[in-house]
């Protein structure tokens, strides 16, 4: 399959809507990264997005809205506090967990009752999915396992000829995925940290229960993707407190790769291959998947990465180092 280039304006959205609308598959921009959206209401196109992917079955799909109140199209009941995260932070990075409408293809959920949705607030991908019609499921456009692709061109790297097209813009501003809220709990409990805060969230709906009380068996129950790798280049990456000594660096063998807030001395900077130093917590969360795409590209056998403070943006950005790290 010849995966087509699409660039972001309406005549060839219009192209884009009708390979989606057709059963096809197509990667977009969001804000938070790149998705790659189907059909959320046709089995078969769903079934060729997991494919595509090599996503496992029992991991559900975000589906995507172009207005908030175009639920009813996803949803069959929208509990209070869902009603609530979405006037506070739709269009956005948040996504609700609510009573799945009948009409969404059962693969979507992996089979559960309830569907994650959420608006996002890239034009671009508010558009595509407007011109649909339909309710579009549509996860990170990446090999599952792998980092999400924050830019086109690394959606092309894992997915090249695997999908029908891709729609063309800038790097995603956000970098990292959306907040996830199960509003079917009361309170809410937070699934996925992403750029809404729980802080954010305990302001609107008045209590949240935090990723870090899910611990064990309930958080596999609730959100069964989190138990799969994620977030994983090919090099092994190693979570510090601060920069590493060019003495430290000695004990990895092979290409090196560093990045965070704090920069290397220029001695420990001699013996690694890629660097890069952020100059603020979001810059950071924008730019950590590409930098380990960036790392991987140049052959790094080890990259080594500043662990985030969890602060803000922080907590969700250290989630996904913790997940990057982890194997
Ligand atoms: P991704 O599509 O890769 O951004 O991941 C979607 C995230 O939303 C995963 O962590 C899923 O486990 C979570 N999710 C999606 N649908 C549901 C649902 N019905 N219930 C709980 N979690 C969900
Ligand atoms: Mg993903």
């Amino acid at each position: 399959m010849e995966t087509i280039r699409l660039e972001k304006e309406e005549r060839q959205l219009r192209q884009a809507a009708e390979i989606l609308r057709r059963g096809g598959i197509v990667a977009f921009p969001t804000e938070t990264v790149f998705g790659l959206g189907a059909d959320a209401t046709n089995p078969s196109a769903v079934q060729r997005l997991f494919q595509a992917k090599g996503r496992p079955a029992d991991n559900p799909l975000i589906v995507h809205l172009a207005e908030p109140d175009d639920w009813p199209l996803a949803v069959s009941s929208l509990p209070t506090t869902a009603r609530q995260l979405l006037s506070a932070f739709a269009p956005g990075p948040l996504t609700v967990v609510v009573p799945k409408q009948e009409c969404i293809a059962p693969a979507v959920t992996a089979g559960l009752p309830t569907v994650a949705v959420r608006v996002p607030s890239n034009p671009v991908a508010r558009e595509l999915v407007r011109l649909v019609g339909r309710p579009i499921a549509a996860p990170s456009a990446n090999r599952s396992g792998r980092p999400s692709a924050t830019t086109w061109q690394s959606v092309l790297e894992d997915l090249d000829g695997r999908i029908d097209a891709v729609v063309c813009d800038n790097p995603s501003e956000i970098g990292v995925e959306s907040t996830v809220v199960d509003c079917c709990q009361n309170p809410p409990v937070v699934l996925r940290r992403g750029a809404v805060t729980e802080a954010q969230i305990a302001a609107v709906v008045g209590q949240v229960s935090s990723p870090g009380n899910l611990q064990g068996d309930g958080a596999m129950v609730n959100s069964p993707g989190v138990r799969h790798p994620h977030y994983q280049p090919t090099a092994r990456v190693r979570l510090v407190d601060s920069p590493p000594s060019a003495d430290e660096l000695r004990s990895l063998p092979g290409r090196i790769a560093y990045c965070g807030l704090q920069g290397l001395s220029r001695a420990a900077a001699s013996r690694v291959s890629v660097a890069r130093t952020f100059t603020s917590l979001e810059e950071y969360a924008r730019d950590f998947y590409e930098f380990l795409r960036l790392a991987d590209r140049d052959g790094a056998a080890w990259i080594v990465v500043e662990r985030a403070k969890p602060e803000g943006i922080g907590a969700a950005l250290l989630d996904r180092q913790t997940r990057a790290a982890d194997r």
